[in-house]
């Protein structure tokens, strides 16, 4: 089948188009300053590459008709008409409780999706704008699909996703761990399972989603058990530019001291902490590395931060699950930094681990990357979430 996938955000749109049955990607791109000056990019494997500018696109809808007009273009695109495209599958960042799993959209769906603005506030709205369009542009009668950021997690236990707070603020303002990343996670588990040849449900899996934005899952049979995002994107690790984890009492001496209301707090915590804040170089870890070779203490020591964030979490969550199987890494500094991932796992020697450093001096490709003898098998998964999002959508269109 070929599903239309769509990665809606305030004034840009991802998208791919892929056959789930070959599980190729016929063609992907991006609409970019949707309702400034409107940028589009298209690229097709064998076709001539769109880079445009100024393309008309004061909402969603144009950039989606101008995605379905490079598609269906007799001379660069890709299907014969847009009847082709049998469905559309979006990532919408955050479901709540009320989604455990993807969804067929349908009006009572909208509503619910509405229902979770609050708690994604920023991203929700955009996924829903998306959907509209895709819906003004295609027509009611092709199916679309939801997949969430947070579905995967839904099967966490109280004990993993209530916060210590009164207990009303999760009855009433359904205050919780949510965690974020899902498909992610859900992608390089079940492609772990298949690599190491056993069924999921008998494997206890440590998930290293490390990018820019990077979560840690604790998979259990198949199942989220934990994870290191909370209500929001900025908890657990220290990120490209987000603190992670800190001392709630840190707000308020902060905001005092520099005069700050809770808005520009939140700025400083989401856009200028993690690895940049503490490096004073960049959030990027080809920069950080670069800057750490020549010297520089703060870019080391912003390193050092995040490979010791993770190994925390490796041996929280294998003390979570009574074991581990797998730790896999993926996403951007996962799949490419061979040094990161060597930090995280040296001195998890006593609970198993062993990495093979030639095994390890790889990029971007499925590969076992722990020694033959290590107990605890470690895994190069690249992710694969526009796959995951249009298999969803195929079973459910
Ligand atoms: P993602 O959010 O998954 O797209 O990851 C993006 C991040 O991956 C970048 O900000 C870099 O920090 C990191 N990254 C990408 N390529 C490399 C590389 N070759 N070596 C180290 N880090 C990389």
């Amino acid at each position: 089948m070929k599903v239309l996938v769509i990665n809606a955000g305030s004034s840009s749109l991802k998208y791919q188009l892929l056959d789930t049955a070959s599980q190729e990607v016929l063609a992907k791109g991006l609409c970019e300053r949707i309702g400034i000056d409107g940028k589009f990019t298209y690229k097709a494997p064998g076709k001539e590459t769109i880079d445009a500018k100024d393309v008309a696109m004061p909402t969603h809808s144009e950039a989606i008709q101008a995605v379905l007009d490079a598609l269906v273009d007799p001379a660069n695109g890709v299907v014969g008409s847009m009847k082709e495209i049998e469905a559309v599958g979006h990532r919408v960042v955050h479901g709540g409780e009320t989604f455990a799993r993807s969804v067929r959209i349908d009006g009572k769906v909208m509503a619910a999706l509405e229902e979770c603005i609050p708690l994604a506030p920023l991203h929700n709205p955009a996924n829903i704008t998306g959907i509209k369009a895709c819906t003004a542009v295609m027509g009611p009668d092709v199916p679309q699909v939801a997949v969430f950021d947070t579905a995967f997690h839904q099967t966490m236990p109280p004990v993993a996703y209530t916060y210590a707070l009164p207990y009303e603020y999760y009855e009433q303002d359904k205050v919780r761990r949510y965690g974020f990343h899902g498909t992610s996670h859900k992608y390089v588990t079940q492609r772990a399972a298949d690599m190491l040849g056993k069924p999921i449900e008998a494997l206890k899996l440590i998930s290293c989603h490390l990018g820019n934005g990077s979560s840690i899952a604790a998979v259990a049979g198949g199942k989220s058990v934990d994870t290191s995002m909370g209500f929001t994107p900025l908890a657990g690790l220290p990120m490209g530019t987000r603190s992670g984890d800190l001392d709630a009492g840190i707000l308020e001496y902060l905001m005092n001291k520099h005069g700050m209301d809770i808005k520009e707090m939140l700025g400083v915590l989401n856009k200028k902490s993690g690895v940049q804040g503490v490096s004073g170089v960049s959030s990027d870890f080809r920069d950080l590395c670069a800057a750490a070779e020549d010297g520089n203490g703060r870019a080391a020591l912003a390193l050092d931060l995040f490979s010791y964030g993770v190994k925390k979490y490796i041996g929280a969550y294998a003390a979570a699950m009574g074991g581990v199987d797998a730790i896999i890494f993926t996403a951007g500094v996962g799949e490419n930094d061979a040094q990161q991932r060597m930090a995280i796992a040296s001195g998890l020697e006593f609970m198993g681990v062993k990495m093979d450093a030639d095994a390890n001096n790889i990029r971007g490709k499925e590969a076992i990357i722990s020694a033959i003898d290590s107990k605890v098998k470690v895994l190069l998964i690249p992710t694969n979430e526009e796959l995951m999002i249009a298999l969803d959508t195929a079973e459910l269109a």
